[in-house]
């Protein structure tokens, strides 16, 4: 019977991952996150499951080979922190590739809608009986611009959602849709006729930072930025920097560049040691969430539905529908 180990996990994970049936699978839940020095815990095990935040490199390949480990089932859509390369030959990775388009779409609407109404405020304002409406005046999404960044599943879901709304969408995506209705335009385009700018594509060397101090002056005087996507997509220092400046009006930021170390972890009672995110946090027109987009329970069950075939693909000796490879 094939035992996994489960790195990373959190509640949430176990109880979904248990809710669906998977015999003749075990799994080993652990809270650590997967990297070169928590690897050693897999041993034993015939393959890994692991998130976001690990960190699975070249030394922490060699030890799963080394350990008879024939599988990293991801139970995420995004792979930038696995060294495909190394991994190619010695490993199969798998994946889950789209799980809930919606969920991490509505979460982006959600960010935009609470940041330009001021929800997040309101909320705390009418807990204290101040039913006062200064400063909280937002402005009409419909009519507004919208620019789209990768059109791919989330990126589609979230351009539905907007014309829902009545915006005027833009995208940009190297690898544009054929025959699709979706107004494609240059980066550069984007970045300058934009009301507001919403990231939906990988991160990947090309990507990295592709909102820098230069983007940022391209674009329009109190853009929104709503990133949920990944955190590395933005350079956070010169955000910060716009958003002080009044050019950033706004940003919706559901995951971060420092996050790993931070995100799905309790640091209330802690003082927490990055100080781009303390400003970040200090900020009105700055909402974070902690990579929760993600976080609904029809998503959760795909995630665990998903990863499970992956694996038992893999034992079974059938095609890997959802494999990645360099
Ligand atoms: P997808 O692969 O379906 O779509 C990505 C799109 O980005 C593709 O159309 C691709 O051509 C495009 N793209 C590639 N390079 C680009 C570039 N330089 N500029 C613009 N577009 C580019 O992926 P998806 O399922 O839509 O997911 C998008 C991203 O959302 C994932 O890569 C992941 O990082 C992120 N994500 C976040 C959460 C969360 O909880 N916050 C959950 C799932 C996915």
């Amino acid at each position: 019977m094939p035992r996994i180990a489960f790195y990373d996990t959190k509640k949430y994970d176990e109880e979904y991952f248990e809710k669906v049936e998977h015999p003749g699978i075990t799994f080993k839940y652990l809270e650590n996150k997967l990297n070169s020095d928590t690897v050693e815990l897999a041993r034993g095990c015939d393959g890994v499951c692991a998130f976001v935040h690990d960190v699975i490199d070249e030394e922490t390949i060699d030890k799963l080979v080394n350990y008879d480990i024939g599988i990293v089932a991801m139970r995420c859509a995004g792979y930038n922190n696995i060294d495909l390369k190394k991994a190619k030959d010695k490993i199969k990775v798998v994946r889950v590739p789209g799980y809930s388009p919606y969920a991490v779409a509505e979460h982006a609407m959600g960010l935009l809608l609470c940041l330009n109404r001021k929800i997040h405020k309101a909320y705390f304002r009418t807990r204290d009986y101040n039913f006062s409406l200064n400063n909280l005046a937002g402005f009409d999404l419909h009519g507004r611009t919208v620019g789209v960044m990768g059109t791919g599943k989330i990126g589609r879901v979230f351009i539905d959602i907007c014309k829902g709304f009545g915006m005027d969408v833009i995208a940009y995506d190297p690898y544009p849709i054929q025959g699709s209705n979706i107004k494609y335009v240059s980066k550069e385009e984007l970045f300058r006729t934009s009301d507001i700018i919403s990231l939906h594509c990988p991160l990947t060397e090309e990507t990295k930072y592709i909102i820098n101090e230069d983007t940022l002056a391209m674009m329009k005087d109190g853009v929104f930025i709503i990133n949920t996507s990944r955190g590395s997509l933005i350079e956070s220092e010169a955000l910060y920097e716009a958003i002080k400046k009044g050019k950033v009006g706004a940003a919706g930021l559901d995951v971060y560049e420092e996050e790993s170390e931070i995100f799905f972890e309790d640091f209330s009672n802690t003082i927490i040691s990055d100080d781009v995110l303390k400003l970040f946090l200090s900020l009105p027109n700055v909402l974070i969430t902690s990579h929760q987009a993600f976080l609904t329970a029809d998503a959760l069950i795909n995630i665990a539905e998903c990863t499970i075939n992956n694996i038992n693909a893999y034992f079974n000796g059938e095609k890997l529908e959802n494999e990645i490879s360099y």
